[in-house]
């Protein structure tokens, strides 16, 4: 049986149309991409810039040339200041609040014990239910180790305030964790007017910012915002493994305790004094000798949004978006692909969610023609916008190439079933 024709939805002509009207960041050149390959995965993996990949051979120098002295001639040992300090510019933060070490996962854990320190009369953790999975091992974890500390998950139903109001209600808790956009989903969730609830009841709001740092504005001190954490490889492009962030808004500075007190959040690590005492600011919250190279390539990698208005990058991304969803739906519904994230521009991320029972092997197809998206079991198709490198035009050919992966029959053939452990 063959499927029905398409509508014929915007045309190629009018994606280019498209990119000459609204103009671009003037970045794509910023970037190594491998030529013939249309990267849809930047939240996940966000590519090379040139930039980045000097700084690994100037850091990889450094350290041939110099030696231990580099952490002084080179100032490597402030680089988790320094490097927080560029990407509080891009989440609304002032420098002191923000500071660049370890995983998210590992991130969350300390500042979820901070919010236990901070409320010390409440004892519960409220978790979205469709949080990021690490981010609610991670809450269990921490509760399983502290005494009388429950987690509670809430249905978060679409970011209707009301699922949260009623479950603040039914268990005051300490604090919040929540996803400021759906891994899965794509919803983008109303930050002030969620942390203001959250402080109507006397909790604290933590926020992952995993897939909006980098992706879109983000205002974490007029929000109000207590706690963040964030992903450095993502949409800030530092690397495989790259450290993550994390935020303590500056009023919680003096009361705020790491459960890691580590060496190089000690006030004056080299006295090696008997006794911890936390540096000043986000910074006590770095433990051990920060991952230089990693850093380094960060450190880089965030000068592409030097002279980049954020607004301006989140309305082209939107655009993206847009014609994405719409020619899906001219083109791919025949097939049975279904949009899975919000239509609504408003409430969407930085990211486009199809869904296709052969999601998998459409996936594994499309990678095979040089178009790079992921899966999200069981039958998500991802794909992350970013106007840093990609244009309306990439977006055309992208879903030209899923026609032909469904048209020709590839999610059904047994080769593109197979695959590795990372989706
Ligand atoms: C990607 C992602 C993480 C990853 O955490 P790591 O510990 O840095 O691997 C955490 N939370 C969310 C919401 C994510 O999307």
């Amino acid at each position: 049986m063959s499927a029905p024709p398409a509508t014929r939805g915007p045309t190629r002509a009018d994606a280019m149309a498209r990119d000459a009207a609204l103009g671009d960041l003037s970045r794509r050149d910023d970037f190594a991409l491998p030529p013939g390959r249309l990267y849809f995965d930047g939240n996940s993996l966000g590519p090379p810039t040139r930039a980045a990949l000097v700084r690994l051979e100037t850091a990889a120098g450094q350290w041939r040339d110099d030696l231990i002295a580099s952490w002084n001639t080179h100032d490597w040992i402030h680089l988790p200041q320094r490097v927080g300090a560029k990407i509080a510019r891009l989440v609304g933060a002032a420098d002191d609040e923000v500071v660049v070490c370890d995983s998210t996962s590992v991130n969350l854990f300390k500042v979820l014990a901070t919010a236990l320190v901070l409320r010390p009369g409440r004892r519960t953790i409220l978790c979205q239910d469709d949080h990021f999975p690490s981010d609610n091992y991670i809450a269990d974890g921490l509760a399983a180790l502290v005494p009388d500390v429950e987690v509670v998950r809430f249905r978060c139903d679409q970011g209707r305030l009301e699922a949260l109001d009623a479950a603040l209600a039914a268990h005051p808790a300490a604090v919040v964790s929540l996803g400021h956009v759906g891994f899965r989903d794509g919803r983008l969730l109303d930050m002030a007017a969620v942390t203001e609830l959250v402080h109507h009841h006397g909790a604290l709001a933590l926020w992952d910012l995993a897939h909006s740092a980098g992706a879109l504005p983000v205002d974490l001190d007029a929000c109000g915002v207590d706690l963040a954490v964030g992903c450095g490889y993502k949409f800030l492009n530092g690397g495989p493994g790259a450290p993550a962030f994390l935020y303590v808004a500056r009023r919680h500075h003096d009361a705020a305790e790491t459960p890691l007190p580590g060496w190089l959040g000690h006030a004056d690590p080299f006295a090696f004094e008997p006794a911890y005492r936390p540096a000043a600011g986000a910074a006590r919250f770095v433990c051990g000798t920060p991952p230089v190279l990693s850093l380094a390539a960060l450190d880089a990698a965030l000068d592409v949004f030097d002279g980049v208005d954020l607004e301006r990058l989140r309305a082209l991304s939107l655009s993206l978006g847009d014609l994405f969803l719409e020619l899906a739906a001219a083109r791919l519904a025949r097939y049975g692909v279904e949009c899975a994230c919000p239509l609504d521009g408003a409430v969407r991320g930085a990211q486009v969610v199809l869904r296709h029972p052969d999601a998998d092997a459409a996936i594994q197809a499309a990678i095979a023609r040089g178009l790079v998206g992921d899966h999200r079991a069981p039958d998500l198709l991802r794909f992350g916008l970013t106007p840093l490198y990609l244009r309306h035009v990439d977006v055309w050919d992208a879903v030209e190439g899923l026609d032909a992966v469904f048209s020709n029959g590839e999610h059904r053939q047994e080769r593109f079933r197979r695959r590795g452990i990372v989706p």
